[in-house]
C-alpha cells in the first residue's frame, strides 16, 4: 500500500469546501490515515515549495498559504500517489478537467484547492515533513474486503 499527502489549502477552508473534498477521497475508497489542521509558516513553506524558489510567484504562493489554517491529510491505498494525482488535476484549475478536483472547484493558478504529492518518492519526504510517526492511524475499513481483490494489495 502507498501512502500520500494531500493538503487542503486555505481557499479550501475559506470556501466551505472541505467536507467536499475530503468526501472525493473517501468515496474513492482510500483510507484516512492522518489529519490534522495547521497554521503553516514561510520558512516550512519554502521548503515545501523549493523546487519554486526561481519563480516570480513564489513568495506570493506562499503567502496564499499563510492567510488561513490548511488541514493535513495523509490518505492510503494500492497506487495511492497516482490516483490521487489524477484525481486532483492539472496545477491550472482553469485547464483541469472537469470531474478532477481542480477541475471542479476551481478557476485559479494559485488557489487550486489541494497540494498532492507528485511521486512515490516526494511523498515520502513531504509525509516526514507535515507528520510525526505518532500521528498515522492504522485500522481496518470495514469495506476493505469489497474495495480490492484478493491479489491486488
Ligand atoms: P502542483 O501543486 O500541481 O504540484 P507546483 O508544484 O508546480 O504544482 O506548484 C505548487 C503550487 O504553486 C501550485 O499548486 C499553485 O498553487 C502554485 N503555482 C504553480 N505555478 C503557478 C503559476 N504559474 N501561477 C500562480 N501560482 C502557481
Amino acid at each position: 500500500m502507498e501512502r500520500t499527502l494531500v493538503i487542503l489549502k486555505p481557499c479550501t477552508i475559506q470556501r466551505g469546501l472541505v467536507g467536499e473534498i475530503i468526501s472525493r477521497f473517501e468515496k474513492k475508497g482510500l483510507r484516512l490515515v492522518g489529519m490534522k489542521m495547521m497554521q503553516l509558516s514561510d520558512e516550512l513553506l519554502s521548503e515545501h515549495y523549493a523546487h519554486l524558489k526561481e519563480k516570480s510567484f513564489f513568495q506570493r504562493v506562499k503567502d496564499s498559504m499563510m492567510t488561513a489554517p490548511v488541514i493535513v491529510t495523509c490518505w492510503e491505498g494500492v497506487g495511492a500517489v497516482e490516483v490521487v494525482r489524477t484525481m486532483t488535476g492539472v496545477t491550472n484549475g482553469r485547464n483541469a478537467q472537469p470531474g478532477t478536483i481542480r477541475g471542479d472547484f476551481s478557476v485559479s493558478f494559485q488557489e487550486n484547492i489541494i497540494h498532492t504529492s507528485d511521486s512515490l518518492e516526494t511523498a515520502k519526504i513531504e509525509l516526514n515533513r507535515f507528520f510525526k510517526e505518532d500521528e498515522y492511524f492504522e485500522y481496518r475499513p470495514a469495506a476493505f474486503d469489497y474495495l480490492y481483490a484478493c491479489d491486488e494489495y
